[in-house]
């Protein structure tokens, strides 16, 4: 049986103060609320106030390094997240592949050695629009995990979480169909049986992401593959966000 599980994805938004006000505000809501994760993915220097002030968030970062330390400035290396409590890091963003060049190599590493400290990698993967409009979906998803899952053993991705994000769905408003969704999350979850074996499917957990939003997360919610969401624009203010925590319990 697979727990849900709900990020919100704050990119490059909040000051620690304004992670601060978001914190108080979020908690209440989710005491004794045990239908699903929730979580947060906040930008590096907010980390240390959300952990301080998590109850029963979960406080992912949403980058990392691979290497532990040396001279790779302004980059953050997964011992320093791990101690500030850190348990899940988002890794291969479509906007970090897209303008900071993050590879499927690079995304194994990092699952690796985020794995290796317990922290629970969410990956992320999904087509361009001209991608999709060429019907290379498929194609493209089968791509990416094989790269991204390249050197990771079979209990490693057990415990990932996978984010199908299409590019053409994520910041438009013009969220995938709950069937395109399914579908996709689904041979998300069938390639990874392939990649591994059936165990290994049916543990990871797979989230939609693109254009979530209060009023359309439950449908996706309804689905027998998408396991939760990847949210962003709709995770920045507590009000939204609680009403997709609402939505979901
Ligand atoms: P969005 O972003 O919900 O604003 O479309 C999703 C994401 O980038 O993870």
């Amino acid at each position: 049986m697979r727990k849900p599980i709900i990020v919100g994805n704050w990119k490059m938004n909040k000051t620690p103060s304004e992670a601060l006000e978001f914190m108080k505000g979020i908690e209440e809501v989710l005491t004794g609320n045990e239908a699903a994760d929730y979580g947060v993915g906040a930008p590096y220097v907010d980390l240390d106030v959300c952990v301080k002030n998590a109850k029963n968030l979960i406080i992912a970062a949403e980058n990392c390094n691979e290497k532990d330390s040396g001279a790779y400035t302004g980059e953050v290396s997964v011992p320093m997240l791990k101690e500030v409590g850190i348990t899940y890091c988002i890794i291969g963003h479509s906007e970090r592949r897209t303008y900071y060049n993050e590879t499927n190599e690079a995304c194994a590493l990092k699952a690796k050695r985020l794995l290796a400290d317990n922290i629970i990698p969410i990956l992320c993967i999904g087509e361009t629009e001209a991608e999709y409009d060429a019907g290379k979906t498929a194609d493209v998803i089968k791509t990416q995990l094989a790269g991204s899952l390249a050197g990771l053993t079979a209990e490693e991705v057990a415990k990932m979480v996978i984010a199908y994000e299409p590019i053409w769905a994520i910041g438009t408003g013009k969220s995938a169909t709950k069937e395109i969704a399914e579908d996709c999350c689904k041979l998300v979850r069938d390639t990874v049986k392939a990649l591994y074996d059936g165990p290994t499917g049916d543990a990871v957990r797979v989230q939609y992401g693109g254009s979530v939003k209060p009023d359309n997360i439950k449908e996706y919610m309804a689905c027998e593959d998408i396991d939760g969401a990847l949210i962003g624009g709709a995770s920045l203010k507590v009000d939204s966000f609680k009403e997709i925590i609402d939505a979901t319990k």
